[in-house]
């Protein structure tokens, strides 16, 4: 068929008119290939990083693989050199020295590897009608009544009376038991039903299921939950008591998949933020000898705020930079008020099921590549960074020239709800930040989904902006 000649108005729209598209229909499907591929690895993380600590641990594992050393205070490094920090077990820290000095600022990526998940309680073994069960304490924004009926499996550490650390990770392997909150039946739930859909499942009714068969003894009470402390006895060497000094946290079960006919999606637990994680994880350990010090943080703490000694609101990033200043004879804040921050953070995309809370002019979709958001926040824009329009513009100019794949996008209509990320906290260390990240579908319930365009085009876009 003959090509047409294009109209004048036709002309002047492509000259004039934004006209973002389906990253399917832009990239080769060479590209789409490897964007694909590039996913085979993230579902492997995924499966093997399902908590900040096991986050952490793979990092370093796949940080190590690459050349990475670990971090010695005071130590004056070389361009090229190497280096990760890990914070508590929690957070990790990894640096590539740049040839440009310090001065002129870092490149910094910030994601989070904290998910939304069911946390046990201090004293969390109790038996009642002769089952025994888990106390919980949600961490994170759920809707409660989705972590309900769903396999579960614990992940966490417990440090014993005697001052030893003993990790817990069961459910995973296909060998392992898993373990449950349950819900009533349909037919006796006509007075649950009645109650407010926040109120469907309470906080004190997501209990797990556990164990249920009694030690053999005609005297003692509880003996199915005597039961579940004899096995835990004998396989970790734990009393009741050690449960004070635990952090165990029950996670989906269910391992990463790819999701539709087409698998041109991932469906899992934890991709707020390990989506944005792993890519930014990626992009620095494929990053070789850049212009300026590049540095990937992942962070805990996201979902409860950033507080905590291992969230973004803690000094730890700021003295760590610090530190790594001093050895040239640097002041830390003159390094970190010339740094430049990507906060890599998930944001809500279009959903066709629900589309009336998002706005759609100025909401991301899937597919159509990396978010870039200029405010998170609620009410008035509150509690948030807002990237000033001349950050935006030089994030902008950087992908444009890239050819990276990318949209802008604003969490949800105005007045409809709100989130925020770990970007003020930057900002108010006196950087220029922006949100740029992954849309995800269902985002915070057991199982989200990407697009793997989207999950791509981050690693992309990190790679992009440690060469720059
Ligand atoms: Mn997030
Ligand atoms: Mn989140």
């Amino acid at each position: 068929m003959e090509k047409k000649e294009k109209s004048q108005a036709q002309k002047l729209s492509d000259k004039l008119i934004s006209n973002h598209r389906n990253g399917g229909l832009i990239l080769s499907d060479e590209k789409l290939k490897k964007a694909d591929k590039f996913c085979e690895g993230y579902k492997e993380f995924l499966d093997k990083a399902k908590t900040e600590r096991e986050a952490v641990i793979e990092t370093v594992a796949m940080a190590q693989k690459h050349g990475f050393e670990e971090y010695v205070q005071g130590k004056k490094y070389e361009q090229g050199d190497k280096f990760y920090f890990v914070n508590r077990g929690k957070a990790v820290i990894l640096t590539v020295m740049g040839k440009k000095p310090l001065s002129e600022g870092i490149r910094l990526a910030a994601a989070h590897i904290d998910s939304p998940r069911l946390d046990l309680k201090q004293n969390p073994l109790y038996e009642d009608q002769e089952i025994a069960l888990f106390k919980t304490h949600y961490y994170g924004g759920i809707k409660k009544y989705q972590w309900t009926a769903i396999p579960l499996s614990l992940h966490g550490v417990i440090i014993r009376a005697d001052g030893e650390k003993i990790t817990v990770n069961i459910g995973e392997d296909k060998n392992d038991p898993v373990f449950c909150v349950t819900d009533l039946l349909p037919h006796l739930a006509t007075a649950q039903m009645k109650r407010t859909p926040a109120e469907l499942i309470k906080g004190e009714e997501l209990n797990i299921l556990v164990g249920s068969r009694p030690f053999k003894d005609d005297d003692i009470s509880n003996k199915v939950k005597l039961n579940i402390m004899a096995i835990l006895n004998e396989k970790y060497g734990i009393v009741e008591d050690d449960f004070i000094s635990a952090e165990l946290e029950a996670v989906p079960q269910f391992k990463a998949s790819d999701v539709g006919f087409d698998r041109s999606m991932v469906g899992a637990y934890g991709q707020d933020d390990r989506v944005c994680a792993y890519t930014a994880l990626e992009a620095i350990l494929k990053c070789k000898a850049p212009k300026h010090t590049c540095m990937t943080v992942l962070t805990d703490k996201e979902e409860t705020g950033s507080d905590g000694n291992t969230g973004l609101n803690s000094s730890y990033l700021p003295y760590f930079i610090t530190n790594l200043a001093k050895t040239y004879g640097l002041e830390g804040y003159n390094v970190i008020s010339a740094t430049e921050c990507l906060s890599a953070d998930v944001n809500a995309a279009v959903d066709p099921t629900f589309p009336d809370v998002t706005e759609p002019r100025n909401s991301s979709r899937i597919n159509y590549g990396v978010v870039a958001t200029k405010f998170t926040g609620s009410r008035g824009k509150s509690g948030t960074s807002d990237a000033s329009a001349e950050f935006v513009g030089r994030v902008r100019r950087l992908f444009d020239k890239n050819g990276i794949i990318w949209q802008t996008g604003e969490l949800g209509k105005v007045d409809m709800g709100g989130g925020g990320t770990v970007a003020q906290y930057i900002a108010n260390l006196d950087m220029d930040v922006i949100d740029v990240g992954v849309p995800v579908l269902s985002m915070h319930a057991p199982f989200e989904v990407t697009s793997k365009i989207d999950v791509y085009m981050a690693y992309k876009a990190f790679s992009v902006f440690f060469a720059d």
